[in-house]
């Protein structure tokens, strides 16, 4: 006999994995089982339908959220997690009804409403949530991420850094890499760039996240075959892991980054959450490197102010 808490930390589990059928599939059984749910398992839920992004699923949820005693607007956790499943299920109206009613707001209320309007091009009303949520007082973290160098010195890039002493070197690094992907058929995801500025300039913000920079960082300043590591403070944007995938396919490395959600294991164009990239064909040779298949992982990790740098070795669950 399953409790609450296990049911919810499969649920849970299979949801923060990118298997979000499979996240369904629990609930619906843990819904027959007549445990009841609780908060976690609805946003878990909430998050295993924004991953599937079909209307009917959002439908379903706000239902179950209904009879379970759930209101969106009046729970900040609940109501934040549905905001991002309805832009991403294409219901813009009720993430704005969510949104407008909520009593209480977080960064992440703030951020999942700017990008479902970025995603549709209406950016009155990004700039509209944009100038609300700073005079509330909330503050984005700004995007960093941190990769290993040579004697274990770690090595921190915010987004559009050119401060590093290497950034020349960085940058011709990083365009040697797209121009190679590029190359076999890597278009950027314009769409992850919630900004209402040109083409170009989106292309120029996406070039610079810090996740690129510290993998470009990584391939000149490791030896060839070594794995390259990122700890980044928020998620991988689809873009950057687009990259990331074909990186590991055309430079034969592996790439590990843990973000704030969860580890990705990049190896041979494919990641380990799931997602991956083909490139349209294959006709380069691929050079074989030796491949490591048991190791363990440095976990770096920073306190809430971003001070105090820990490291320690763990295992990667995912590898
Ligand atoms: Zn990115
Ligand atoms: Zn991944």
């Amino acid at each position: 006999m399953k409790d609450i808490v296990a049911w919810t930390a499969m649920v849970t589990g299979y949801a923060q994995n990118a298997k979000p059928k499979e996240a369904l599939e629990v609930f619906e059984r843990m819904l027959d089982s007549g445990v009841g749910v609780d908060e976690v398992t609805l946003v878990g839920v909430v998050s295993a339908c924004a991953q599937l992004g079909a209307a009917k699923y959002a439908e379903w949820v706000r239902d179950i959220a209904d009879r379970s005693g759930f209101d969106p607007t009046k729970n900040v956790v609940v109501g934040s997690a549905f905001i991002d499943m309805y832009t991403k299920c294409g219901k813009l109206e009720d993430a704005y009804w969510v949104f407008r009613g909520m009593t209480e707001r977080n960064v992440f209320s703030y951020s999942s409403m700017i990008v479902g309007f970025a995603m549709h091009g209406m950016w009155d009303d990004v700039s509209r949530v944009r100038m609300l949520m700073r005079k509330k007082g909330f503050k984005k973290n700004p995007a960093c991420s941190m990769v290993e160098g040579q004697k274990g010195v770690i090595h921190e890039f915010f987004a559009g850094d050119m401060n590093h002493p290497k950034s020349v070197e960085i940058k011709k690094a990083l365009e040697d890499l797209l121009a190679r992907l590029k190359h076999q058929g890597y278009q950027p995801n314009l769409s992850s760039v919630p900004y209402n500025i040109s083409d170009d300039q989106k292309k120029q913000l996406l070039m610079a996240h810090s996740e690129k920079l510290a993998l470009a960082f990584g391939l000149i300043s490791s030896c060839a075959g070594c794995v390259i590591r990122i700890v980044k403070n928020l998620r991988i944007c689809e873009d950057c892991h687009v990259v990331m995938c074909g990186a590991s396919e055309i430079t034969g490395r592996e790439i590990i980054i843990r973000d704030n959600l969860r580890f990705h294991h990049f190896r041979d164009g494919k990641c380990s959450c799931g997602n991956f990239w083909k490139p349209p064909e294959t006709c380069c040779s691929r050079t074989a490197f030796p491949k490591l298949h048991h190791w363990m992982v440095k976990i770096v990790t920073h306190d809430a102010k971003g001070l105090g740098l820990n490291s320690y070795w763990g295992c990667d669950a995912l590898s």
